[in-house]
């Protein structure tokens, strides 16, 4: 039988559900980029939602930390199974697909991955015992782990469900309660996830609020209940969530913004690196953190590598994300077209010549899979995150002139290292400022390593038990015998 839940989710038109109750303040619109056009409206909340959630969040903290281990992580398999029931329905990737222009496979991927977060942080948790420890003659040492608090989640509109679970699993497996704010650019999305949470945990250990900064998300991180806040974002709004959590030394995760470089080395087979770069660059329409930014080229190779990179751009097709033949959808943001365009004649203006995969739809917000060659190693194509679907290809004679392209960024997210002898592939891939690379492949990713970034990209960790780690405290215990 199909689960109501995502129609109940858009008939109620809410982001802010707390203790089962949908609450519904000022209205606001949903666009879908595919047209350009609103597709609905949602209720948003102020201060006093704001303040509701958090005393719920307060009350369920002892409820939730005191849930036998073994039950939370019983939570964590009911919910991954009500995902993956709800993956194989048509009506939450279609809604994610609207939201946020991704095509349908990319939807289904998205929740495919979130239940592989919630499975794995029950795995997880599992496994992980209390340590003991008896180093010290007579002295018995134990270390526990706790939950940091109430778990404040702030997260994009990229991947508006397994952002969100990367971590509401962890935060649930150790403890913590959250008090979620989804974005405002693919809130419903985020929401069904709200609602199949709360089904498996108790009253006010998720309570979700979409609503200003200044309403919500700073009084929370007042709270000295709160014991970390988990931010994925643009390092812009970043910086602002770093200096509001400051002051009280608050514990914070931020994943931010990236520039990946993608090396491709002299031995690379260059067929097989202009696939890979297809992934790293066009997945979820070139908006995801660890995207291919710099596409760094060996000589060597460059001629045929190109060749067939820009092939397989002018093949791609622009359109509707729910048509099967497509391969690029529209970009969730409206001002992005504009945004990369600029970003394009910059370089343009400055010599760089540019392919593109050829006519976009008249509506909605398309922009053309563009490949820049020839592009000056200054042009803030190369050095800014571009966050969308422009390829700007930069040809090296020297690998250490690469890597300086690289590391004068600032970011630290991700790479990608193309090469045919793996020692030499590694040993480029330990010189990267990045958290995350991918040898050979555009997916390095997976729940179970820890993800993160350095620098301009952030700090702390998600996924693995560094990911687990991230909203746990650690009682260490020396105990002395006596008599
Ligand atoms: P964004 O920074 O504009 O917004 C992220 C969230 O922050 C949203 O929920 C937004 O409402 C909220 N926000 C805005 N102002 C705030 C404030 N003053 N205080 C607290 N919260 C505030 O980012 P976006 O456009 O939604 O997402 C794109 C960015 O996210 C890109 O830079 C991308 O690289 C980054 N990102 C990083 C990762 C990663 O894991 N490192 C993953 C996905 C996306």
């Amino acid at each position: 039988m199909t689960d109501p839940i995502v129609n109940d989710i858009l008939s109620a038109a809410t982001a802010v559900r707390m203790a089962g109750r949908v609450v519904g303040g000022p209205r606001l619109t949903v666009l879908d980029p595919a047209t350009g056009e609103p597709f609905t409206e949602v209720g948003t909340g102020n201060g006093t939602d704001a303040a509701t959630a958090l005393d719920l969040a307060r009350q369920a903290l002892p409820i939730w930390a005191g849930t036998p281990r073994d039950a939370r992580s019983a939570a964590l398999r009911a919910i991954a199974a009500d995902v993956e029931a709800l993956a194989g329905e048509p009506e939450w990737p279609a809604l994610i697909t609207r939201e946020t222009g991704k095509r349908l496979p990319e939807s289904a991927a998205e929740l495919a991955l979130t239940v592989a977060y919630f499975r794995t942080m029950a795995d997880l948790l599992d496994q992980q015992d209390a340590e003991q420890f008896s180093v010290v003659p007579g002295i018995a040492h134990r270390v526990t782990a706790r939950p940091a608090g109430v778990a404040v989640v702030l997260t994009p509109w990229n991947f508006p469900v397994s952002i969100p679970a990367r971590k509401v699993a962890p935060a649930l497996a150790a403890g913590c309660p959250v008090l979620f704010k989804p974005s405002e650019l693919a809130p419903l999305s985020s929401m069904v996830l709200s609602a199949v949470v709360e089904r498996h945990v108790p009253v006010g250990v998720l309570s979700t609020v979409l609503g200003t900064p200044a309403d919500v998300v700073d009084p929370w991180l007042a709270d000295r209940s709160v014991g970390v806040v988990s931010f994925t974002g643009s390092t812009r709004v970043g910086r602002l969530v770093a200096a509001t959590a400051a002051p009280r030394f608050l514990r914070t995760v931020l994943e931010l913004g990236g520039c990946a470089p993608f090396l491709v080395l002299p031995d690379a087979d260059p067929q097989a690196a202009a696939q890979t770069l297809l992934v790293a660059k066009y997945r979820n329409n070139g908006q995801s953190c660890i995207a291919a930014n710099q596409i760094l080229v060996a000589r060597e190779v460059a001629d045929e590598f190109t060749e067939a990179f820009v092939a397989a751009t002018e093949k791609m097709v622009v359109g509707l994300p729910t048509d099967p033949a497509t391969d690029l959808g529209p970009l969730a943001p409206a001002g992005d077209p504009a945004r990369l365009a600029a970003l394009v004649d910059e370089a343009v203006s400055r010599g760089a010549r540019k392919v593109t995969s050829g006519t976009v739809p008249g509506k909605g917000h398309f922009a053309p899979a563009t490949v820049l060659l020839d592009v000056p190693a200054d042009s803030r194509v190369m050095t800014e995150e571009i966050f969308g679907p422009i390829a700007p290809l930069h040809v090296y004679d020297d690998l250490d002139d690469a890597l300086a392209l690289h590391h004068a960024t600032g970011y630290g997210l991700a790479g990608y290292v193309c090469g045919a002898d793996p020692d030499r592939a590694d040993a480029v891939a330990d010189r990267l400022r990045a958290g995350i690379v991918g040898i050979n492949t555009g997916t390095p990713n997976t729940p179970w390593i820890p993800f993160g970034g350095l620098a301009d990209s952030g700090l702390g960790y998600e996924g693995g038990r560094a990911g687990l780690a991230a909203f746990q405290t650690f009682l260490s215990v020396g105990a002395k015998a006596q008599g």
